[in-house]
């Protein structure tokens, strides 16, 4: 007998007929004899439909609102699949987050899990009940509902499997695993077997939806193997490993990519010390992200231009901070750009590889396409493009890099 945490995303649960279905997976792995905790998410498109609303009474919704609203999804799928594991005559419950309760801290929208409180899902599990459990959702210790971001189930499923010490914690989705890219952008994907947590920590961060970027920290942290598999495909899945459990055949593991990206350039600033500082300073205050900077001096060295890029949505409030700044910030003028992508490539491999830096660079240039921006880390290089040209880029970064 094993404990398992099975998480079952929205494009798994989108419809009556797919909740019937995974209806069924569960109760083949109950029968197996295994104690089951599964956590699912709000049916596909519905959080996207509740945040429409929001908006439509309010730009500036509130955010301990919100977090009521948006978790409601998961309220409707917990209930619709217990009730569908109840008609195949399995014991099951659904517990929704303040019943538990999954205690957060209060940073709504964006909430970390602090403790879970797991006597009684135990006990009924260990009595041959199937726990059905929201992802998403928690409580603050103001007794608030929260929320872990977008696509946070992955997050919830990472943090029950911590709690609840399973065996093992399967992400069950749409895909048959994490893929070399994405196949809706690229049908020549494929399948990796295994990856280690650094790799997938950048391949989520850099786009990769399939896994959400701070569930896969979590998992590292508290080095929690995840399992990611298809619910309608009998396929092996994906292991998310330690470094030392993954292999690294190839040079570069994955593509990534991430639409809606922006560029700002301040361009004539008076350059000295704390002038990259003044410019950031009241971004961070503001909540705004900012992803790649690139800083150049004039020939004099007496002035800069410092570019930096955001997401799209940011934009209007990033100019308007920059503008109320501008005595202080003693520029010459601002200029933007937006639409634009980040394209990623990732993999463990490139650290003993050189030259994957030019072969990059020179299959993009060969396609015609222009890099406005570029930032790296050990294991990723990163390009700034033209947003319409992303697909174009992958697909050639794809077969440059030996993965079609
Ligand atoms: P779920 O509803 O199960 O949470 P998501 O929509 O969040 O599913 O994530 C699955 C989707 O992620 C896939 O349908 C696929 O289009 C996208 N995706 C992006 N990059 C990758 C990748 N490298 N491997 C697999 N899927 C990816
Ligand atoms: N329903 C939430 C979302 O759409 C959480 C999730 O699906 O993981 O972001
Ligand atoms: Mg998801």
């Amino acid at each position: 007998m094993k404990r398992l945490t099975l998480k079952f995303g929205g494009t798994s649960v989108g419809t009556i007929e797919k909740i019937k279905k995974v209806a069924n997976i569960i109760k083949k792995r109950h029968a197996e004899g295994n104690e089951i905790i599964v956590v699912v998410s709000a049916m596909s498109g519905v959080t996207d439909e509740l945040n429409k609303k929001s908006n439509l009474i309010s730009k500036d919704f509130d955010n301990k609102e919100l977090d009521v609203l948006l978790s409601s999804g998961e309220q409707i799928s917990c209930s619709l699949l217990s009730g569908a594991l109840l008609d195949l005559g399995i014991k099951a419950r659904s517990w929704l987050a303040w019943q538990i309760p999954i205690i957060t801290n209060n940073n709504h929208t964006s909430s970390q899990i602090i403790k879970i409180k797991t006597d009684e899902i135990l006990n009924f599990i260990s009595k041959k009940g199937v726990a059905v459990i929201p992802g998403f959702q928690g409580i603050s210790p103001e007794i608030r509902v929260t929320t872990l971001g977008r696509g946070g189930s992955d997050l919830s499923a990472v943090a029950i499997a911590k709690f609840f010490k399973t065996d093992s914690c399967e992400i069950y989705t749409d895909v048959d695993g994490v893929l070399t890219t994405d196949p809706s952008i690229n049908k020549k994907a494929k399948k990796i077997d295994k990856i280690s947590y650094e790799e997938m920590l950048e391949m989520s961060s850099m786009g990769a939806k399939v896994m959400q970027p701070s569930s896969v920290q979590a998992s590292m942290v508290n080095d929690i193997p995840i399992h990611v598999r298809s619910t309608f495909s009998e396929k092996s899945g994906t292991k998310i490993v330690s470094e030392n459990e993954a292999d690294y055949k190839k040079v570069v593991t994955g593509i990534a990519y991430s639409k809606s990206n922006a560029k700002v350039s301040i361009v004539g600033v008076v350059d000295k010390p704390g002038v990259a500082a003044d410019v950031f300073e009241p971004m961070g205050k503001n909540n705004i992200n900012i992803d790649m900077v690139i800083q150049n001096t004039s020939l004099d060295g007496k002035t800069a231009n410092i570019t930096f890029t955001i997401k799209q949505e940011n934009l209007k409030k990033t100019l308007n901070i920059i503008e109320k700044n501008k005595e202080k910030l003693n520029y010459n003028k601002i200029t933007h750009d937006d639409k634009l992508a980040k394209v990623s490539i990732i993999g463990a491999g490139m650290i003993a590889s050189p030259g994957v830096t030019y072969r990059m660079f020179r299959s993009l240039a060969e396609e015609k396409i222009n890099i406005l921006a570029i930032s790296t880390s050990e294991i990723k290089i990163s390009v700034l493009i033209r947003e319409d040209l992303t697909q174009k880029a992958v697909r050639t970064l794809h077969k440059e890099f030996e993965l079609d």
